[in-house]
């Protein structure tokens, strides 16, 4: 039993039911379901010793994505804050400090986000850990466009093999899917496996990639 509650659970982080979705409204899950699309996004950097790697890749493969950069690491490498928008992707905010909606009062989390306008110009938020009530979406969505996933991988998950993330990712991606990496630290092994495998994988069977 306990198996297939795990699955279950894990099953519904992987991809979030349409019924769940529905409470959301107005976050972006998902783009166009009926073209051959998908926008791969990559969370918490700027980091030191991943970031660069991840922009060298995506210029092998020849597609471009959307950073959702945390302010505090934007602060710390502005180089590579200005590297991610000079070789043509997008740039998303992520907040300053990392911190859930779901377990700070309301004004702390939208300091966090102010915060992070210091250093990150943009008009997508995806919120940390994707923690966030319907009160907060119903301010933020004033300013920006609030980014969720369609697809999210688990890199950072240590108890996954690279090989598990891989297929994690090809088996919900489809079309118009929001795919969420990580170049952090945490995900480094799994996602520097498991991302440039996968897009590969999807460029044969005909997809193209597009920044949000
Ligand atoms: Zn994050």
């Amino acid at each position: 039993m306990k198996v297939y509650t795990n699955r279950f659970v894990k099953m519904l982080i992987e991809q979030v039911p349409q019924i769940v979705r529905r409470f959301f409204k107005p976050v972006l899950w998902r783009k166009d379901k009926n073209k051959k699309v998908l926008y791969l996004t990559f969370d918490d950097g700027p980091n030191e010793s991943v970031t660069l790697s991840v922009l060298n890749e995506l210029d092998r493969l020849g597609i471009k994505a959307t950073f959702f950069c945390i302010g505090n690491n934007v602060e710390k490498h502005p180089e590579l804050f200005e590297e991610i928008q000079k070789r043509g992707h997008k740039i998303g905010s992520h907040g300053y400090g990392h911190i859930r909606g779901l377990f700070h009062d309301d004004e702390s989390f939208y300091e966090d986000i102010k915060k992070a306008e210091k250093f990150i110009h943009c008009n997508l938020f995806r919120p940390p850990h994707g923690h966030i009530t319907p009160k907060q979406i119903k301010h933020i969505c004033n300013n920006y466009t609030i980014v969720l996933w369609d697809v999210i991988t688990r890199d950072y998950n240590q108890e996954l093999t690279p090989e598990q993330v891989y297929r994690i990712a090809v088996k919900y991606a489809r079309n118009g899917s929001i795919i969420v990496f990580h170049d952090s630290v945490k995900a480094a092994k799994n996602m520097q496996y498991a991302f440039p495998k996968a897009v590969e994988y999807w460029q044969k069977e005909g997809y193209k990639f597009e920044v949000l």
